[in-house]
């Protein structure tokens, strides 16, 4: 897997010709020093699992009450979930084109639109699809407009690479700032599709990152796109 090219924790490359010691546990992780591992465990104790080469991380989005009026906390309602590759998000699951865009390729599977059996129900928070929106013009697709009720779903990046509850927070950041823009509806003085790029992403996720640290949030050090 990755990360083994710089630390997880202050993002420090190491020498030309040497390395960072890996987590022992999950492999995954890799550390400049024990004082940048000890400071991160808060945020890498959660997903400190051995994976199979089979297995990746994603995120299950749970709704635990659609009416609550008060202030979303992304993280909240994130949860780390190791999913297998014959997990039915892989079969079922819709690939989010907005994401796609700016280069964190997603895969949304909710359980009660794709799942066995399962009754209508919309899968996002607050009622809203965030992340399941058409990059032409911002909308959810028909099958989840017409979904009511709180419900679940499961993200996962299409890539293979980790997905962390700080990227998606982030991402959901962006979406729903790209919808107020006014782009959306032709009126302002650049287009909403000129903005679902890599870069914009970028500058708008780093500013993101090193707010949320600013204010003492564990798990934003700086953002950067993972390249391996
Ligand atoms: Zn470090
Ligand atoms: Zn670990």
């Amino acid at each position: 897997m990755s990360s083994t090219t710089y630390c997880t924790k202050c993002k420090r490359t190491p020498h030309p010709g040497s390395q960072f010691k890996k987590c022992s546990r999950c492999r995954m992780a890799a550390y400049c020093s024990k004082k940048c591992q000890m400071v991160h465990w808060d945020v890498h104790g959660e997903i400190c699992v051995p994976c199979s080469p089979n297995e990746v991380w994603g995120i299950r989005i749970t709704v635990k009450n659609s009416n609550s009026t008060r202030t979303w906390k992304p993280l909240e309602y994130f949860q780390h979930e190791l999913l297998s590759s014959n997990h039915p998000i892989f079969s079922r699951g819709e690939s989010c084109p907005v994401t796609k865009r700016v280069g964190v390729p997603l895969i949304i599977y909710s359980t009660r639109l794709h799942g066995e059996g399962g009754t209508a129900g919309l899968n996002e928070t607050s009622g809203k699809p965030r992340l399941r929106v058409e990059d032409s013009d911002g909308f959810a697709p028909p099958s989840w407009q017409k979904c009511e009720g709180p419900g679940e779903c499961i993200v996962v990046r299409e890539d293979g690479k980790p997905l962390t509850r700080e990227l998606l927070e982030a991402l959901y950041s962006f979406i729903v700032d790209l919808m107020a823009y006014p782009g959306i509806t032709n009126e302002a003085w650049a287009s909403w599709q000129g903005l679902l790029a890599p870069s914009v992403w970028q500058m708008y996720a780093r500013k993101y990152y090193q707010a949320q640290n600013n204010a003492g949030r564990l798990g934003f050090d700086d953002f950067f796109p993972l390249v391996d």
